[in-house]
């Protein structure tokens, strides 16, 4: 059982930090999320230089549909990889800050589960810089892929949400969160197969009103793309409304 008194501590902690800094140093020394590093010396961050610095090498090559590393002779064309061409993945491409190891992982299980949601500006950032690297045509809105209401009331954000609004803030984008919606309250993903998966997704989200994201060039905002599944049910629904193109962007490629 998770210690809920601990985890609201944590995010009470979390949401003053996102307000003042020098305050809560004196009596909560920061550290960082991923290795434990102190950050005494290191001002207004969660993240340590050298963590920061594994996660802004962004020359690894990747397929530009499922994110998967390429290498070792495969190779992929627009329609994806080996691995992907078969899923029929509908966004147009996807970006990523890295693979799912460390240091992202654990920045990830602190975010996510411990609920360090003073984590989503260094993370936002990271998403952010990784933009500004790739060539993308110009985004309209930027969209983050909606928990549940009740999987968000659980956990008391939407960890993809407040990623999305720094991004942006920095990049003056407008953001959509009331527009795509999860009608489906999905298992989670984690033990199931490809062909579960999917199943496990298939009309999980709805839009509301079609007209908003008409014509309009969508990014698509996660934390963790596996199968891509999910992201692809997103961004199925958001095509069926007439989109004219939809990128994901997210922090971690998994493998299943
Ligand atoms: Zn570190
Ligand atoms: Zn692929």
């Amino acid at each position: 059982m998770p210690d809920l008194h601990q985890e609201n501590k944590a995010l009470l902690i979390s949401a003053i930090r996102n307000i003042s800094f020098g305050l809560l140093d004196i009596f909560y020394p920061r550290h960082c999320f991923a290795c434990d590093k102190s950050l005494h010396e290191e001002k207004n961050t969660y993240i340590c230089g050298s963590c920061l610095e594994i996660l802004r090498k962004t020359e690894v090559k990747r397929c530009s549909k499922c994110g998967l590393k390429l290498g070792s002779g495969i190779t992929s064309s627009n329609k994806g990889c080996p691995e992907c061409k078969n899923a029929s993945l509908r966004f147009e491409k996807s970006f990523f800050v890295s693979d799912n190891t460390e240091p992202i992982r654990t920045l990830i299980h602190q975010f996510k589960y411990k609920k360090q949601i003073c984590l989503a500006t260094p993370l936002g950032s990271l998403l952010t810089n990784l933009l500004h690297q790739e060539t993308i045509c110009k985004i309209d809105l930027v969209v983050p892929v909606p928990l549940h209401w009740k999987k968000k009331q659980e956990r008391g954000f939407n960890q993809s949400e407040l990623m999305a609004k720094k991004i942006c803030k920095k990049l003056s984008i407008p953001i959509s969160t009331n527009n795509l919606h999860r009608i489906k309250n999905t298992l989670s993903q984690t033990q199931l197969s490809r062909l579960q998966r999917q199943k496990n997704v298939k009309g999980a989200f709805n839009v509301k009103n079609p007209e908003k994201f008409f014509r309009k060039n969508i990014l698509l905002v996660d934390d963790v793309l596996t199968t891509g599944m999910t992201a692809s049910e997103c961004a199925k629904s958001l095509e069926n409304v007439g989109t004219n193109k939809v990128f994901l962007i997210a922090l971690a490629r998994s493998k299943m």
